[in-house]
């Protein structure tokens, strides 16, 4: 049997070539990059470990039971269940009651959120967590926005906190994100936990290179034909602003919201009081996130004013020092199908020779990691139907 080739070394490719390993099915993985795991990568510096934009891996995936089975989760951390809403200085907890009482009370004492919200957000967790991930990709074309309006959220609440958490994670600020994608990631952080492992993100692919045949793997391969994935066209952006800190500001474990309803940051977050390997003995470090709007390589806000918009958020002086900045133009494909994951055989052409190629070039059912991996294991059972 010829070879399998393998083209894309993120998370999608990956997943293939570690079930082809575990397999003993002969397979050559290429990446045009000069790293393996795609948009999931780390640069260190000064003992830092700066993923580029912030990214966290929800623990409730359920494609990342592949990596749990297999130990890759066992170390890592996660964050507090809910968030700051920072606002002119001031701060309010907004936290899952059930998962972090007593702090969760708090939020009821917030001017933007009503006992209603309060009540609603339950609901809507109950309701989720009956669904199967699956049920979610057939909620036709209502907008998050649209959704969150109709399951009676106050506006108030939404602009406070659904906006910046989902800006987040969609990486863009009106929330047109189809519903099917809101309920998915509501569902994994209400089942789950959003988590970081030692290191860094581009550890979860570097263990999995780690189980590979070196032989196998090229990096640096030159684009090849075009791929058979329908290649997304447009992409929304992020840009994440890293700064060396002296203490927690105050965060600890939760993420930082900007619920102000202006400014140019969308959130903050010390991943260093969730995985301690985030920053070198002593320090913690900032990842302060803009807003999808002014997250491009020729950006207007510098580290100065970003840090000095932080500082107002909070309340509260950074004393510390600029580490690095990091802009992803593509980050997540605007215009995937939003479905759950892929048909066995995307990214798979029609002829014989195609039939032993898999172009993961980038996620096509839905911008996430479970779409990507379940992509990878896709391809494999393809294989085997074969
Ligand atoms: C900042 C950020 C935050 C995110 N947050 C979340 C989150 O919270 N939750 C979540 O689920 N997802 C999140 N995502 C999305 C998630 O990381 C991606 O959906 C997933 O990693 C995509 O994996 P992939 O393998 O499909 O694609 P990619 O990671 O894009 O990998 C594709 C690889 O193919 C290579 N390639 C392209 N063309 C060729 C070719 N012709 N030959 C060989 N190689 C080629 C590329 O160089 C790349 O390495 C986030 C992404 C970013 C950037």
């Amino acid at each position: 049997m010829p070879d399998i080739h393998i083209y894309g070394g993120g998370m999608s490719g990956l997943t293939a070539a570690l079930l082809l390993e575990e397999k003993n099915l002969d397979y050559q993985l290429y990446e045009t990059q000069s790293h393996w795991g795609g948009k999931l990568q780390t640069t260190h510096q000064e003992g830092f470990a700066l993923d580029h934009g912030f990214q966290v891996i929800q623990s409730a995936y359920p494609a990342m039971d592949l990596y749990h089975k297999r130990g890759y989760m066992n170390d890592a951390l996660a964050f507090g269940s809910g968030a700051w809403l920072l606002s002119q200085g001031k701060k309010t907890l907004l936290a899952d009651p059930l998962r972090e009482f007593p702090k969760g009370l708090a939020a009821l004492g917030h001017p933007s959120i009503k006992l209603t919200d309060v009540w609603h957000v339950a609901k809507l967790r109950n309701q989720l967590l009956q669904q199967s991930p699956e049920s979610f990709f057939q909620s036709g074309n209502v907008t998050t926005l649209q959704y969150l309006q109709q399951q009676g959220f106050s506006p108030s609440f939404i602009e406070a906190f659904f906006k910046p958490f989902f800006t987040g994670i969609f990486l863009e600020e009106a929330l047109n994100t189809p519903c099917s994608m809101f309920q998915f990631v509501f569902w994994a952080l209400a089942k789950g936990k959003a988590c970081l492992l030692p290191g860094g993100i581009q550890t979860l692919p570097n263990r999995i290179v780690a189980q590979l045949n070196p032989q196998k793997l090229h990096l640096n391969v030159p684009g090849t034909k075009a791929s058979n994935n329908p290649v997304p066209q447009t992409h929304f952006s992020t840009q994440a602003h890293y700064f060396a800190v002296d203490s927690d500001l105050g965060l600890g474990k939760f993420i930082g919201l900007n619920a102000s309803n202006s400014g140019a940051i969308n959130l903050m977050a010390i991943p260093s009081a969730v995985q301690s390997g985030y920053a070198p003995g002593g320090k913690h470090l900032l990842c302060v996130s803009v807003k999808p709007s002014v997250s491009h390589p020729n950006s207007q806000a510098t580290p100065d004013q970003i840090r000095f918009e932080a500082e107002q958020l909070l309340g509260t002086q950074i004393h510390g020092h600029w580490l690095n900045s990091f802009t992803v133009p593509q980050a997540l494909p605007a215009d995937t199908n939003y479905q759950y994951g892929c048909a066995v055989g995307d990214g798979v052409g029609e002829s014989d020779a195609d039939l032993r190629e898999f172009h993961a070039t980038g996620s096509v059912a839905n911008p996430s990691l479970n779409a990507a991996i379940l992509n990878g294991i896709s391809f494999v059972s393809s294989i085997n139907c074969r």
